[in-house]
């Protein structure tokens, strides 16, 4: 397993894929995502220009990213958050939450928010492939939960999430991907106070050239990194 390698190539694969878009790979997030791997693996990606990591569980999280301060240049939460979890997520400073799934989740962060006057960067996850077994707000049902979120004070809405369908049919992940960005360009259109559409996260070991073409700037990428995960 050769970290440095791995993330070469997955840079290569991205510049590649942006050459045949006309895109700048400067405008793509490549967030390595380091669920179940350890701190010192952790730091071999960080000394090889891994900038963004991100976790999924807080109990993971609390155990890794105090240790790992001021090395990376942001943190991002990726997983679902349960508002039982929601103080123990906050004391790590997330620079992003990209999977706030309910207007009851948001409200209850906004809260926390309040009390402890800090703003926070979040993003809607929304379930594009419409698999009871994914979290994420329905698409039909998208723009009226930002529109709420919106007028909740302490969140900045910056964007979207999904997780594309697990399939080997790569029409169905590009349709996932492709509800996600009519979303984003339709809500684009709309005046906020506190929300913008900056992030578009999608994309993740297996479909990321896809997500790129369809318009992901940002990538969540674990496995291509790091190696398969062991349970
Ligand atoms: C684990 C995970 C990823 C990365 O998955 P890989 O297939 O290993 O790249 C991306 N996004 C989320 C939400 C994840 O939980």
């Amino acid at each position: 397993m050769n970290i440095e390698k791995n993330i070469s190539s997955v840079k290569e694969r991205i510049a590649n894929i942006c050459y045949k878009m006309g895109r700048d790979p400067v405008s793509i997030k490549l967030l390595a995502v380091t669920k179940t791997h350890p701190i010192e693996i952790i730091e071999t990606a960080l000394n090889a220009g891994i900038e963004y990591i991100a976790e999924n569980r807080i109990q993971d999280a609390e155990n890794k990213i105090p240790d790992l301060l001021k090395k990376y240049k942001e943190f991002h939460f990726i997983g679902h958050l349960q508002s039982n979890k929601i103080k123990k997520l906050m004391k790590l400073e997330p620079d992003l939450i990209h999977s706030i799934d309910s207007l009851s989740t948001a409200g209850k962060l906004n809260d926390y928010l309040i009390r402890i006057n800090r703003i926070q960067d979040i993003l809607i996850q929304v379930n594009t492939s419409g698999e009871a077994s994914k979290f994420g707000i329905a698409p039909i049902e998208t723009l009226s939960i930002i529109n709420d979120i919106d007028q909740l004070s302490n969140l900045r809405t910056k964007g979207l999430m999904t997780i594309g369908m697990f399939t080997d049919n790569k029409d169905i992940i590009r349709n996932c991907f492709r509800i996600l960005r009519e979303l984003f360009e339709k809500i684009s259109k709309i005046d906020f106070n506190n929300t913008e559409m900056k992030y578009l996260s999608m994309g993740m070991t297996d479909d990321f050239e896809i997500a790129i073409e369809e318009g992901a700037n940002i990538l969540r990428i674990g496995s291509a990194i790091f190696g398969p995960r062991n349970f």
